[in-house]
């Protein structure tokens, strides 16, 4: 089980960081994705423009390779048994641990006008929807590590005062670590909401893309035989992980080692190969947004088979609670 709000486009920490996950797993595993509309309430958008957006990244979602056949692919507020299981996680939830977060903490620097209960308990909402169907997998980027420990928090607590119900979730990633794509200028990670001309966007135009890896930030070049690289030039490198051929990283990074390597030939390179695996997501995309129809039917097919799970949860919850007086 895993999310993604709709606080804007997708891009590419998006897509290393979940959905290629996500796209795997669908062979392997019973499958439950989601538009996180309530969610991205806690930063009050424009409920206008949200409208788009999540029509917009459930294409993305598909246009990623998500078969909505095979999976639950569906919209959060679709399925009402998440704010109801969020109101029973709130118990097992305490303030300290909840003013802690590190996400908590950042929203409230950036936002310190709108410091909500909702913003507080983020991470609440997000242990519900895991929990809701009992999943025990979240493919998940690296920022995501704090909530998830915190999700099995509060299962735990949930576990021990009413008995089993629910499995412990952690987070997934096929690779060995949770992935971070860093921003292209060298400050932190790629996302939807901050430094826009330093995030690669997945329905970036191919003139875009080659613009924004052209003006990555880099310097005059190493000094001395294998050199240590420095985050801005290390997250370049780790971005032609993603994309480009092998023997193309081995050139650079052989030509790193030897104090040869040219920057703008690099990113030339980087360029190509990033729209080379942009262009095909961008254009399904635009295609799957524009079939209203299919999109409607896909959101219907989604919620109704993840309130079927959810309510059988939800049934589960109940008994161990006591809540079923007759
Ligand atoms: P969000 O965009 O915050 O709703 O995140 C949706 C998913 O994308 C989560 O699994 C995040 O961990 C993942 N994600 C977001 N940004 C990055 C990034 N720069 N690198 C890796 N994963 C990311």
């Amino acid at each position: 089980m895993s999310g993604i709000r709709p606080t804007g486009y997708l891009h590419l920490g998006n897509y290393f960081g979940a959905l290629r996950n996500y796209v795997r797993m669908q062979d392997e595993y019973d499958c439950y994705f989601m538009v996180a509309d309530l969610h991205s309430l806690t930063t009050h958008p424009d409920t206008k423009e949200l409208r788009n957006h999540v029509r917009h990244v459930m294409a993305e979602n598909i246009a990623c390779g998500l078969d909505p056949d095979r999976v639950a692919l569906y919209c959060q507020s679709h399925v009402p048994e998440t704010a109801e299981l969020y109101l029973f996680l709130n118990m097992m939830a305490y303030m300290g641990e909840l003013e802690k977060t590190t996400t908590f903490k950042e929203k409230a620097r950036q936002q310190p006008e709108n410091i909500n209960a909702g913003l507080l308990t983020y991470p609440v909402l997000q242990a519900a929807d895991i929990v809701l169907h009992r999943a025990t997998l979240v493919p998940v980027g690296k920022d995501q590590e704090q909530h998830l420990e915190m999700a099995r928090n509060f299962v735990k607590r949930f576990n021990h005062r009413y008995g089993e119900v629910f499995p412990e979730p952690r987070a997934f990633n096929y690779g060995e670590e949770l992935v971070k794509v860093p921003s292209l200028d060298g400050a932190g990670k790629m996302s939807k909401s901050e430094n826009q001309f330093a995030t690669l966007y997945l329905t970036d135009d191919d003139d875009t893309i080659r613009s924004k890896i052209k003006k990555a930030k880099t310097d005059s070049g190493p000094t001395e035989p294998s050199q240590p690289k420095p985050d801005y030039i290390s997250g370049l490198f780790g971005l032609m992980k993603l994309v480009s051929a092998e023997d193309t990283i081995r050139k650079f990074e052989e030509d790193y080692d030897r104090c040869v390597i040219r920057y703008g030939d690099m990113k030339k390179q980087l360029g190509e190969d990033m729209v080379r695996f942009i262009a095909p997501i961008r254009e399904k995309t635009e295609a799957i947004t524009h079939d209203e129809k299919y999109l409607k039917e896909v959101m219907e097919k989604g919620a109704s088979k993840a309130r079927s799970s959810a309510q059988g949860t939800m049934r589960l919850v109940k008994e161990a609670i006591g809540l079923n007086y007759f």
